[in-house]
Protein backbone atom coordinates (compact mmCIF):
# COMPACT_ATOMS: atom_id res chain seq x y z
CA UNK A 1 0.00 0.00 0.00
CA UNK A 2 1.44 3.43 -1.11
CA UNK A 3 0.45 5.18 2.27
CA UNK A 4 -1.38 4.58 5.32
CA UNK A 5 -4.99 4.41 4.42
CA UNK A 6 -7.66 5.58 7.04
CA UNK A 7 -10.81 3.64 7.13
CA UNK A 8 -14.05 3.65 8.89
CA UNK A 9 -16.44 1.08 10.05
CA UNK A 10 -20.31 1.88 11.09
CA UNK A 11 -21.04 -0.51 13.54
CA UNK A 12 -17.65 -1.38 14.23
CA UNK A 13 -17.85 -2.73 17.51
CA UNK A 14 -20.55 -5.40 16.50
CA UNK A 15 -20.13 -8.93 15.33
CA UNK A 16 -18.95 -8.46 12.02
CA UNK A 17 -18.12 -4.96 11.97
CA UNK A 18 -15.07 -6.09 14.68
CA UNK A 19 -13.79 -8.75 12.49
CA UNK A 20 -13.43 -5.93 9.40
CA UNK A 21 -11.93 -3.38 11.65
CA UNK A 22 -9.33 -5.96 12.85
CA UNK A 23 -8.68 -7.44 9.17
CA UNK A 24 -8.42 -4.03 8.02
CA UNK A 25 -5.87 -2.75 10.41
CA UNK A 26 -4.36 -6.08 9.40
CA UNK A 27 -4.00 -4.73 5.83
CA UNK A 28 -1.96 -1.59 7.17
CA UNK A 29 -4.65 1.01 7.58
CA UNK A 30 -5.57 3.08 10.55
CA UNK A 31 -9.35 1.77 11.47
CA UNK A 32 -11.99 4.58 13.34
CA UNK A 33 -14.51 2.43 14.54
CA UNK A 34 -17.77 4.49 14.62
CA UNK A 35 -20.21 3.49 17.35
CA UNK A 36 -23.84 3.80 18.10
CA UNK A 37 -23.94 7.07 20.34
CA UNK A 38 -25.90 5.88 23.49
CA UNK A 39 -23.42 2.88 23.58
CA UNK A 40 -20.43 4.51 24.96
CA UNK A 41 -19.10 2.20 27.93
CA UNK A 42 -19.81 -0.79 25.58
CA UNK A 43 -17.72 0.78 22.90
CA UNK A 44 -14.69 1.76 25.37
CA UNK A 45 -15.16 -1.98 26.69
CA UNK A 46 -14.75 -3.30 23.24
CA UNK A 47 -11.94 -0.92 22.74
CA UNK A 48 -10.05 -1.61 25.59
CA UNK A 49 -10.22 -5.73 24.96
CA UNK A 50 -8.94 -4.88 21.45
CA UNK A 51 -6.37 -3.50 22.82
CA UNK A 52 -5.57 -5.92 24.68
CA UNK A 53 -5.29 -8.27 21.55
CA UNK A 54 -2.82 -5.82 19.79
CA UNK A 55 -5.45 -3.65 17.97
CA UNK A 56 -5.50 0.52 18.36
CA UNK A 57 -8.94 1.92 16.71
CA UNK A 58 -10.06 5.17 17.27
CA UNK A 59 -13.48 5.25 18.57
CA UNK A 60 -16.40 7.62 17.03
CA UNK A 61 -19.95 8.11 18.29
CA UNK A 62 -22.83 9.07 16.21
CA UNK A 63 -26.50 7.63 15.07
CA UNK A 64 -26.39 6.79 11.47
CA UNK A 65 -29.88 6.76 11.04
CA UNK A 66 -29.58 10.75 11.11
CA UNK A 67 -28.11 12.88 9.21
CA UNK A 68 -27.02 15.57 11.29
CA UNK A 69 -25.71 12.97 13.99
CA UNK A 70 -23.47 10.80 11.55
CA UNK A 71 -22.32 14.14 9.70
CA UNK A 72 -20.95 14.98 13.20
CA UNK A 73 -19.42 11.82 13.26
CA UNK A 74 -17.53 12.28 10.55
CA UNK A 75 -16.30 15.62 10.76
CA UNK A 76 -14.98 14.61 14.51
CA UNK A 77 -13.47 11.28 12.75
CA UNK A 78 -11.54 13.60 10.16
CA UNK A 79 -10.56 16.02 12.22
CA UNK A 80 -9.02 13.50 14.81
CA UNK A 81 -7.79 11.37 12.77
CA UNK A 82 -7.68 12.61 8.82
CA UNK A 83 -9.91 12.23 6.17
CA UNK A 84 -11.57 9.10 5.37
CA UNK A 85 -10.17 6.87 2.44
CA UNK A 86 -12.18 3.79 2.73
CA UNK A 87 -16.09 3.79 3.93
CA UNK A 88 -17.92 0.63 5.03
CA UNK A 89 -21.29 1.01 6.07
CA UNK A 90 -21.94 -1.79 8.35
CA UNK A 91 -24.18 -0.86 10.74
CA UNK A 92 -27.84 -2.10 10.53
CA UNK A 93 -30.97 -3.76 13.04
CA UNK A 94 -33.55 -6.02 12.49
CA UNK A 95 -37.07 -5.62 13.76
CA UNK A 96 -38.73 -8.89 12.10
CA UNK A 97 -42.67 -9.52 11.39
CA UNK A 98 -44.63 -10.42 9.01
CA UNK A 99 -46.19 -7.70 6.62
CA UNK A 100 -49.76 -8.23 8.53
CA UNK A 101 -48.13 -7.56 11.87
CA UNK A 102 -45.45 -4.93 11.00
CA UNK A 103 -45.66 -1.81 12.36
CA UNK A 104 -44.84 1.75 10.81
CA UNK A 105 -42.33 2.41 13.63
CA UNK A 106 -40.26 -1.32 12.76
CA UNK A 107 -40.96 -0.62 9.06
CA UNK A 108 -39.01 2.51 9.18
CA UNK A 109 -36.45 2.03 12.35
CA UNK A 110 -35.04 -0.75 9.67
CA UNK A 111 -35.25 1.45 6.72
CA UNK A 112 -33.51 4.71 8.46
CA UNK A 113 -30.98 2.08 10.30
CA UNK A 114 -30.05 -0.16 7.16
CA UNK A 115 -30.89 2.45 3.90
CA UNK A 116 -30.92 6.05 4.94
CA UNK A 117 -27.76 5.33 6.31
CA UNK A 118 -25.80 4.82 3.55
CA UNK A 119 -26.93 7.62 2.12
CA UNK A 120 -26.18 10.02 5.20
CA UNK A 121 -22.34 8.75 5.97
CA UNK A 122 -21.25 8.46 1.88
CA UNK A 123 -23.18 11.55 1.09
CA UNK A 124 -20.73 13.17 3.66
CA UNK A 125 -17.31 11.80 2.40
CA UNK A 126 -18.03 11.10 -1.39
CA UNK A 127 -17.04 14.68 -2.46
CA UNK A 128 -13.60 14.31 -0.54
CA UNK A 129 -13.09 11.43 -1.90
CA UNK A 130 -13.52 12.30 -5.54
CA UNK A 131 -11.12 15.63 -4.56
CA UNK A 132 -8.19 13.68 -3.62
CA UNK A 133 -9.13 10.85 -6.73
CA UNK A 134 -9.63 7.96 -4.34
CA UNK A 135 -11.94 5.94 -2.11
CA UNK A 136 -13.29 2.78 -1.77
CA UNK A 137 -16.95 2.29 0.10
CA UNK A 138 -18.28 -0.83 0.89
CA UNK A 139 -22.00 -1.43 1.60
CA UNK A 140 -22.82 -4.64 3.65
CA UNK A 141 -26.14 -6.06 2.61
CA UNK A 142 -27.48 -9.50 2.94
CA UNK A 143 -28.21 -12.75 1.37
CA UNK A 144 -32.08 -11.52 2.39
CA UNK A 145 -31.66 -7.89 0.47
CA UNK A 146 -30.78 -10.71 -2.96
CA UNK A 147 -33.69 -13.35 -2.07
CA UNK A 148 -36.65 -11.93 -0.05
CA UNK A 149 -37.00 -13.59 3.83
CA UNK A 150 -40.46 -14.73 5.46
CA UNK A 151 -40.55 -12.27 8.20
CA UNK A 152 -38.41 -9.52 6.71
CA UNK A 153 -40.33 -7.04 4.57
CA UNK A 154 -38.72 -4.44 6.30
CA UNK A 155 -35.13 -5.76 6.15
CA UNK A 156 -35.28 -7.31 2.41
CA UNK A 157 -36.64 -3.98 1.02
CA UNK A 158 -33.64 -1.81 2.52
CA UNK A 159 -30.81 -4.46 2.03
CA UNK A 160 -31.90 -4.66 -1.89
CA UNK A 161 -32.09 -0.82 -2.05
CA UNK A 162 -28.70 -0.72 -0.33
CA UNK A 163 -27.22 -2.66 -3.35
CA UNK A 164 -29.56 -0.69 -5.98
CA UNK A 165 -27.12 3.05 -4.00
CA UNK A 166 -24.25 0.78 -4.84
CA UNK A 167 -24.51 0.85 -8.39
CA UNK A 168 -25.61 4.46 -8.74
CA UNK A 169 -22.93 5.46 -6.63
CA UNK A 170 -20.76 3.59 -8.67
CA UNK A 171 -21.21 5.00 -11.70
CA UNK A 172 -20.97 8.38 -10.43
CA UNK A 173 -17.67 7.62 -8.88
CA UNK A 174 -15.69 5.80 -11.54
CA UNK A 175 -13.57 8.04 -13.38
CA UNK A 176 -12.76 9.60 -9.88
CA UNK A 177 -10.44 6.67 -8.19
CA UNK A 178 -13.19 5.55 -6.39
CA UNK A 179 -14.93 2.19 -6.15
CA UNK A 180 -18.28 1.28 -4.57
CA UNK A 181 -18.97 -2.34 -3.98
CA UNK A 182 -21.42 -4.20 -2.07
CA UNK A 183 -20.95 -7.25 0.10
CA UNK A 184 -24.10 -9.43 0.80
CA UNK A 185 -23.27 -11.97 4.29
CA UNK A 186 -25.40 -15.33 4.47
CA UNK A 187 -25.61 -16.08 8.15
CA UNK A 188 -23.01 -15.14 10.33
CA UNK A 189 -23.05 -15.74 14.07
CA UNK A 190 -22.96 -13.14 15.82
CA UNK A 191 -25.74 -10.87 18.50
CA UNK A 192 -28.25 -10.43 15.54
CA UNK A 193 -28.47 -14.09 14.61
CA UNK A 194 -28.49 -14.76 18.08
CA UNK A 195 -32.14 -12.90 18.19
CA UNK A 196 -33.30 -16.33 15.85
CA UNK A 197 -35.20 -19.20 17.58
CA UNK A 198 -32.21 -21.60 17.78
CA UNK A 199 -35.22 -24.17 15.84
CA UNK A 200 -35.32 -21.77 12.91
CA UNK A 201 -31.77 -21.02 12.83
CA UNK A 202 -31.44 -25.02 12.53
CA UNK A 203 -33.53 -25.30 9.82
CA UNK A 204 -31.84 -22.51 7.94
CA UNK A 205 -28.87 -23.59 7.96
CA UNK A 206 -30.24 -26.99 6.88
CA UNK A 207 -30.72 -25.03 3.50
CA UNK A 208 -27.20 -23.84 3.43
CA UNK A 209 -24.99 -26.03 0.73
CA UNK A 210 -22.07 -25.81 3.21
CA UNK A 211 -24.68 -26.58 5.89
CA UNK A 212 -23.05 -24.42 8.42
CA UNK A 213 -23.21 -20.51 9.19
CA UNK A 214 -20.85 -18.13 8.38
CA UNK A 215 -17.79 -16.39 10.80
CA UNK A 216 -17.41 -12.50 10.93
CA UNK A 217 -13.97 -13.18 9.58
CA UNK A 218 -15.07 -14.96 6.40
CA UNK A 219 -17.21 -11.60 5.55
CA UNK A 220 -13.77 -9.18 6.66
CA UNK A 221 -11.59 -11.50 4.16
CA UNK A 222 -14.18 -10.29 1.48
CA UNK A 223 -14.48 -6.89 2.56
CA UNK A 224 -10.69 -6.34 2.95
CA UNK A 225 -10.37 -7.40 -1.03
CA UNK A 226 -12.49 -4.65 -1.88
CA UNK A 227 -11.06 -2.22 0.40
CA UNK A 228 -7.69 -3.11 -1.15
CA UNK A 229 -5.50 -0.21 -3.28
CA UNK A 230 -4.95 -2.72 -6.03
CA UNK A 231 -8.57 -4.22 -6.22
CA UNK A 232 -9.18 -1.36 -8.79
CA UNK A 233 -11.37 -2.92 -11.45
CA UNK A 234 -14.08 -3.49 -9.15
CA UNK A 235 -17.13 -1.46 -8.96
CA UNK A 236 -20.80 -1.87 -8.51
CA UNK A 237 -20.35 -5.43 -7.43
CA UNK A 238 -22.18 -7.19 -5.39
CA UNK A 239 -20.08 -10.12 -3.52
CA UNK A 240 -22.23 -12.90 -2.24
CA UNK A 241 -20.57 -14.19 1.45
CA UNK A 242 -23.09 -17.21 1.87
CA UNK A 243 -21.97 -20.96 2.08
CA UNK A 244 -23.49 -21.06 -1.69
CA UNK A 245 -27.56 -20.27 -0.07
CA UNK A 246 -28.36 -18.12 -2.92
CA UNK A 247 -26.34 -18.35 -6.60
CA UNK A 248 -27.14 -15.84 -9.51
CA UNK A 249 -25.87 -15.59 -12.67
P1 LIG B 1 -24.47 -6.60 15.31
O1 LIG B 1 -25.80 -6.37 15.95
O2 LIG B 1 -23.41 -7.36 16.03
O3 LIG B 1 -23.85 -5.21 14.81
C1 LIG B 1 -24.64 -4.17 14.32
C2 LIG B 1 -23.94 -2.88 14.64
O4 LIG B 1 -24.71 -1.76 14.13
C3 LIG B 1 -23.79 -2.66 16.15
O5 LIG B 1 -22.48 -2.18 16.40
C4 LIG B 1 -24.82 -1.57 16.43
O6 LIG B 1 -24.53 -0.77 17.53
C5 LIG B 1 -24.76 -0.77 15.14
N1 LIG B 1 -25.92 0.10 15.01
C6 LIG B 1 -27.22 -0.25 15.09
N2 LIG B 1 -28.01 0.85 14.96
C7 LIG B 1 -27.16 1.91 14.80
C8 LIG B 1 -27.35 3.31 14.62
N3 LIG B 1 -28.58 3.86 14.55
N4 LIG B 1 -26.26 4.11 14.51
C9 LIG B 1 -25.02 3.59 14.57
N5 LIG B 1 -24.76 2.26 14.72
C10 LIG B 1 -25.84 1.43 14.84
O7 LIG B 1 -24.83 -7.31 13.94
P2 LIG B 1 -23.87 -7.95 12.82
O8 LIG B 1 -22.46 -7.68 13.08
O9 LIG B 1 -24.34 -9.32 12.59
O10 LIG B 1 -24.36 -7.08 11.54
C11 LIG B 1 -23.51 -6.18 10.85
C12 LIG B 1 -24.11 -5.91 9.47
O11 LIG B 1 -24.15 -7.12 8.73
C13 LIG B 1 -25.55 -5.38 9.52
O12 LIG B 1 -25.72 -4.39 8.53
C14 LIG B 1 -26.37 -6.61 9.18
O13 LIG B 1 -27.61 -6.28 8.62
C15 LIG B 1 -25.45 -7.31 8.22
N6 LIG B 1 -25.71 -8.74 8.07
C16 LIG B 1 -25.60 -9.59 9.14
C17 LIG B 1 -25.85 -10.94 8.97
C18 LIG B 1 -25.74 -11.93 10.08
O14 LIG B 1 -26.11 -13.10 9.84
N7 LIG B 1 -25.23 -11.58 11.26
C19 LIG B 1 -26.26 -11.48 7.66
C20 LIG B 1 -26.33 -10.51 6.62
C21 LIG B 1 -26.06 -9.20 6.83
P3 LIG B 1 -25.14 -1.16 19.00
O15 LIG B 1 -24.81 -2.60 19.23
O16 LIG B 1 -24.42 -0.22 19.88
O17 LIG B 1 -26.60 -0.90 18.89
Amino acid sequence: MSEQKIALVTGGNGGIGSAICQELADSGMTVIAAYYTPEKETAEAWQAEMKQAGYEFHLVAGDVADYESAGQMIKQAEAEVGPIDVLVNCAGITRDKMLKRMTEEQWSAVIRTNLDSVFNTTQQVINGMLERGYGRVINISSVNGQKGQFGQANYSAAKAGLHGFTMAIAQETALKGVTVNTVSPGYIATDMTKAIAPEILDSITQTIPMRRMGEPEEIAQAVAWLADEKTAYVTGANIPVNGGLFMAA
